[in-house]
């Protein structure tokens, strides 16, 4: 399975289209099913930007919040989305694990 399949059906399972068009999650299933080479490059342009996504950083109490710039994308979205984090959660590697301490 590419990465992009993987991210797309992590994706769907979290419901990260559900404030998307219907459109959107179309294309995502499509990529899932056949391959995201097998979207138009206009469907590709659709979707593409969900294969990665700027860090949320973190907080802990009593501090501010760290202002992470990373983004997020290929295995470590995966990761983030198998631990089930909501969508708009999502935070990189090192804010997760700054976060578990
Ligand atoms: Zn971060």
């Amino acid at each position: 399975m590419t990465i992009e399949r993987e991210i797309f059906s992590a994706l769907i399972a979290q419901n990260a289209f559900q404030d998307e068009k219907p459109s959107v999650q179309s294309y995502a299933q499509l990529a899932v099913d056949k391959g995201f080479r097998a979207l138009s490059s206009k469907q590709q342009a659709v979707v593409s930007p969900f294969l990665q996504k700027k860090c949320e950083g973190m907080k802990k109490p009593n501090e501010k919040h760290n202002n992470c710039q990373n983004i997020i994308g290929g295995r470590e979205l995966v990761t983030a989305l198998e631990r089930s984090e909501q969508y708009k959660g999502w935070r990189c590697e090192s804010c997760r694990s700054a976060a578990e301490k």
